[in-house]
């Protein structure tokens, strides 16, 4: 899998499935859906590609943007 956002770091070990953690910090249709995060860009999406969202590192207290 890659990165749907095609950003600067979209290879498949930057791609990893979202932890119990992460699923908290999003909102409960999201968590429910989505399946990955991309460690670059912190783009949240399901298997099909579709992207709902961003969460910021954890540097950035991991904080949610819906996407725009
Ligand atoms: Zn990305």
């Amino acid at each position: 899998m890659v990165c749907p956002e095609r950003c600067s770091g979209p290879h498949p070990t930057k791609q990893m499935e979202l932890t119990e953690g992460m699923r908290a910090k999003l909102p409960p249709e999201v968590a429910e859906k989505a399946t990955h995060r991309c460690m670059t860009c912190g783009a949240v999406y399901d298997a099909a590609g579709e992207v709902y969202g961003f969460l910021d590192s954890e540097v950035l207290d991991q904080s949610w943007r819906v996407r725009t």
